[in-house]
Protein backbone atom coordinates (compact mmCIF):
# COMPACT_ATOMS: atom_id res chain seq x y z
CA UNK A 1 0.00 0.00 0.00
CA UNK A 2 1.22 3.17 -1.37
CA UNK A 3 2.02 6.16 1.83
CA UNK A 4 -1.02 8.24 0.70
CA UNK A 5 -3.28 5.58 0.35
CA UNK A 6 -2.50 4.21 3.68
CA UNK A 7 -4.93 5.18 6.83
CA UNK A 8 -4.23 7.78 8.71
CA UNK A 9 -3.09 6.76 12.32
CA UNK A 10 -6.10 7.11 15.02
CA UNK A 11 -5.45 9.34 17.55
CA UNK A 12 -5.74 7.49 20.79
CA UNK A 13 -6.41 8.90 24.51
CA UNK A 14 -5.88 7.12 27.69
CA UNK A 15 -9.23 7.88 29.83
CA UNK A 16 -9.90 7.24 33.97
CA UNK A 17 -12.26 4.08 33.30
CA UNK A 18 -14.71 5.52 35.71
CA UNK A 19 -15.33 8.14 33.24
CA UNK A 20 -15.96 5.52 30.51
CA UNK A 21 -18.86 3.62 32.71
CA UNK A 22 -16.81 1.48 34.80
CA UNK A 23 -18.11 0.75 38.07
CA UNK A 24 -14.70 1.15 39.75
CA UNK A 25 -14.78 4.09 41.92
CA UNK A 26 -14.09 3.45 45.63
CA UNK A 27 -17.72 3.42 46.51
CA UNK A 28 -18.49 0.90 43.52
CA UNK A 29 -20.24 3.59 41.54
CA UNK A 30 -19.28 5.46 37.82
CA UNK A 31 -18.54 8.75 36.48
CA UNK A 32 -19.80 7.75 33.22
CA UNK A 33 -19.43 11.17 31.08
CA UNK A 34 -21.62 11.18 28.39
CA UNK A 35 -20.58 14.38 27.11
CA UNK A 36 -16.66 13.82 26.94
CA UNK A 37 -18.09 10.17 25.02
CA UNK A 38 -19.77 11.56 22.15
CA UNK A 39 -17.24 14.04 22.04
CA UNK A 40 -14.61 11.48 21.23
CA UNK A 41 -16.86 9.53 19.13
CA UNK A 42 -17.91 12.61 17.08
CA UNK A 43 -13.56 13.40 16.75
CA UNK A 44 -12.82 9.52 15.89
CA UNK A 45 -10.69 9.31 18.71
CA UNK A 46 -10.02 5.66 20.33
CA UNK A 47 -10.32 5.25 24.46
CA UNK A 48 -8.10 3.33 26.22
CA UNK A 49 -10.28 3.28 29.37
CA UNK A 50 -7.92 2.91 32.41
CA UNK A 51 -8.31 2.55 36.39
CA UNK A 52 -4.98 3.08 38.18
CA UNK A 53 -5.94 2.04 41.53
CA UNK A 54 -7.72 -1.59 40.19
CA UNK A 55 -4.57 -1.52 38.20
CA UNK A 56 -2.13 -1.02 40.97
CA UNK A 57 -3.80 -3.73 43.45
CA UNK A 58 -6.67 -2.20 45.01
CA UNK A 59 -9.83 -3.78 45.09
CA UNK A 60 -13.53 -2.56 44.33
CA UNK A 61 -14.96 -0.91 46.67
CA UNK A 62 -12.35 0.06 48.68
CA UNK A 63 -11.35 2.29 51.50
CA UNK A 64 -11.39 6.37 50.43
CA UNK A 65 -7.71 6.93 50.75
CA UNK A 66 -6.04 10.86 50.32
CA UNK A 67 -3.01 11.52 50.03
CA UNK A 68 -1.17 12.24 53.70
CA UNK A 69 0.92 15.30 53.73
CA UNK A 70 2.56 17.07 51.06
CA UNK A 71 1.05 15.90 47.31
CA UNK A 72 1.68 13.26 44.57
CA UNK A 73 4.71 15.57 43.92
CA UNK A 74 6.41 14.54 47.03
CA UNK A 75 4.76 10.80 46.58
CA UNK A 76 6.47 9.83 43.99
CA UNK A 77 9.48 11.35 45.17
CA UNK A 78 9.37 9.13 48.19
CA UNK A 79 8.66 12.12 50.94
CA UNK A 80 4.78 11.40 51.32
CA UNK A 81 2.19 8.29 51.51
CA UNK A 82 -1.35 7.78 50.57
CA UNK A 83 -3.24 6.44 53.08
CA UNK A 84 -6.86 4.99 53.52
CA UNK A 85 -9.64 5.82 55.84
CA UNK A 86 -8.54 2.45 57.74
CA UNK A 87 -5.18 3.66 58.39
CA UNK A 88 -3.70 1.37 55.67
CA UNK A 89 -0.86 3.04 53.69
CA UNK A 90 -2.08 2.44 49.82
CA UNK A 91 1.17 4.08 48.65
CA UNK A 92 3.02 1.22 47.21
CA UNK A 93 -0.28 0.40 44.90
CA UNK A 94 -0.86 4.15 43.94
CA UNK A 95 2.33 4.51 42.55
CA UNK A 96 1.91 1.06 41.04
CA UNK A 97 -1.46 2.26 39.21
CA UNK A 98 0.70 5.69 37.80
CA UNK A 99 3.32 3.48 36.54
CA UNK A 100 1.20 1.24 34.74
CA UNK A 101 -0.52 4.28 33.11
CA UNK A 102 1.97 5.51 32.25
CA UNK A 103 3.08 1.87 30.37
CA UNK A 104 0.01 2.39 29.02
CA UNK A 105 0.47 5.73 27.40
CA UNK A 106 3.92 4.94 26.13
CA UNK A 107 2.54 1.47 24.86
CA UNK A 108 -0.25 2.82 22.73
CA UNK A 109 1.50 6.31 21.93
CA UNK A 110 -0.60 8.28 24.05
CA UNK A 111 0.08 12.02 24.24
CA UNK A 112 -3.56 13.03 25.92
CA UNK A 113 -5.42 11.89 29.22
CA UNK A 114 -9.00 12.36 30.49
CA UNK A 115 -8.84 11.97 34.07
CA UNK A 116 -11.26 11.93 37.06
CA UNK A 117 -10.66 15.20 38.76
CA UNK A 118 -10.23 15.47 42.53
CA UNK A 119 -9.59 11.12 42.44
CA UNK A 120 -6.19 11.44 44.92
CA UNK A 121 -4.82 9.24 41.67
CA UNK A 122 -6.88 10.78 38.88
CA UNK A 123 -6.78 14.46 39.90
CA UNK A 124 -5.65 16.84 37.82
CA UNK A 125 -5.87 20.68 39.07
CA UNK A 126 -6.97 19.41 42.71
CA UNK A 127 -7.50 16.22 45.22
CA UNK A 128 -7.32 15.68 48.59
CA UNK A 129 -4.24 16.41 50.94
CA UNK A 130 -5.01 15.37 54.47
CA UNK A 131 -8.33 15.26 54.26
CA UNK A 132 -8.56 18.48 53.16
CA UNK A 133 -9.41 19.41 49.27
CA UNK A 134 -6.22 20.98 47.47
CA UNK A 135 -4.92 22.42 44.26
CA UNK A 136 -2.30 19.68 43.31
CA UNK A 137 -2.95 16.48 41.29
CA UNK A 138 -3.14 12.97 41.95
CA UNK A 139 -0.28 10.58 41.79
CA UNK A 140 -1.06 9.37 38.03
CA UNK A 141 -2.20 12.91 37.26
CA UNK A 142 1.21 13.91 38.34
CA UNK A 143 3.27 11.28 36.63
CA UNK A 144 1.54 12.02 33.33
CA UNK A 145 2.06 15.60 33.54
CA UNK A 146 5.75 14.65 34.44
CA UNK A 147 5.92 12.87 31.55
CA UNK A 148 4.60 15.31 28.89
CA UNK A 149 1.24 13.53 28.80
CA UNK A 150 -1.41 16.87 28.09
CA UNK A 151 -3.75 15.60 31.06
CA UNK A 152 -7.29 16.94 31.63
CA UNK A 153 -9.92 16.90 34.56
CA UNK A 154 -13.15 15.67 33.71
CA UNK A 155 -15.83 15.82 37.04
CA UNK A 156 -17.88 13.49 35.31
CA UNK A 157 -21.55 12.59 34.96
CA UNK A 158 -22.67 14.88 32.43
CA UNK A 159 -25.86 13.30 30.30
S1 LIG B 1 -10.87 8.24 39.46
FE1 LIG B 1 -9.23 7.01 38.60
S2 LIG B 1 -8.63 5.64 40.25
FE2 LIG B 1 -10.63 6.48 40.81
S3 LIG B 1 -12.10 4.99 40.02
FE3 LIG B 1 -11.80 6.51 38.42
S4 LIG B 1 -10.23 5.62 37.13
FE4 LIG B 1 -10.15 4.54 39.07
Amino acid sequence: MSAENRPAPRDVVLVSACLVGSFCRHDGRTKKDLVLLRELARDGVEIVPFCPEEEGGLGTPRPEAWIEREGAHAVLDGRDRVVAITGADVTREFVRGAELALAQCQRHGIRRAFLKERSPSCGVCQTYVGGELVDTPGVTGELLKRNGIAVEGIEGLRE
